[in-house]
């Protein structure tokens, strides 16, 4: 199914967005060197519980997954990628770590992700991967316009992340959002211009690159829910939700 906002519930989309923003930036700035994954999940939790919002993790129970997810944030560290379960784990000095939150707030939902390097040490080669996941992010939203297509947005992501030498594995990419978490349309992290669905006002996209520094292959954790790099290299994810206006792609997970 692919939901269609209403001009009038554009508003509300953006208080979520920026809801999302803003909680992942108070995360970051607490994520230093000893902070556990669960004291993130709890602080998420409170958060999202003050805003008067609701989790779209904690009972999230696909398909892929050993569900209920039951925590509230995604917190992957270095090799993991994407659904990293929040357990009892002491961040180091140089981790990279990823964190992906989506919320409801008011019936919509807005989904993002951010990477960065825990404490003082900045690996080069994490913060290379970092960059290019945000540089595929921007081209994305710049090719998300009216009247694109969705092959469109998923080449301009793809060409920056192969351009950068990177793999990119096409089984989780982005999605249309809505009254839930994830909807029609996929967006795949590559893919052919001029093909797929057309885009319009009033759709909600989260778009996602994410990629492994040496491989397209994920293994899943023992946990049931964590994707690591099937090499054990570390990996990136960087992920906003935008928005298709009359006169282009606006973010809604800022500040
Ligand atoms: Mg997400
Ligand atoms: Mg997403």
């Amino acid at each position: 199914m692919i939901e269609i906002l209403r001009p009038t519930e554009l508003p509300r989309a953006k208080k979520a967005g920026a809801l999302v923003a803003d909680i992942l930036q108070t995360l970051k700035t607490r994520s230093t060197v000893g902070t556990n994954l669960r004291d993130i999940d709890r602080w998420a939790e409170s958060m999202i519980a003050e805003a008067g919002a609701q989790s779209c993790y904690v009972d999230y129970a696909p398909s892929f997954g050993r569900g209920p997810f039951g925590h509230y944030i995604c917190t992957s560290v270095n090799d993991a990628v994407l659904h990293g379960l929040p357990h009892d784990y002491a961040l180091a000095d140089g981790d990279l770590l990823s964190l992906d939150l989506a919320v409801s707030k008011e019936g919509v939902v807005a989904d993002s992700a951010i990477s960065f390097i825990v404490g003082d040490a900045q690996p080069p080669e994490s913060v290379a991967m970092i960059s290019a996941t945000e540089r595929a992010l921007r081209a994305g939203i710049a090719a998300a316009r009216p009247g694109a297509r969705i092959g469109d947005v998923s080449h301009a992501i793809g060409s920056v992340l192969s351009e950068a030498g990177y793999p990119v594995n096409t089984q989780f990419g982005g999605h249309g959002v809505g009254s839930t978490m994830h909807q029609d349309p996929h967006v795949p992290n590559a893919g052919r211009p001029g093909r797929g669905y057309r885009l319009r006002p009033g759709l909600l996209l989260a778009l996602e690159p994410w990629v492994m520094a040496d491989t397209a292959e994920l293994v899943t954790d023992a946990d049931g829910w964590t994707l690591r790099s099937a090499t054990g290299c570390r990996t990136a994810h960087s992920e906003h939700t935008i928005a298709i206006t009359d006169g282009g792609a606006e973010i809604l997970t800022v500040p």
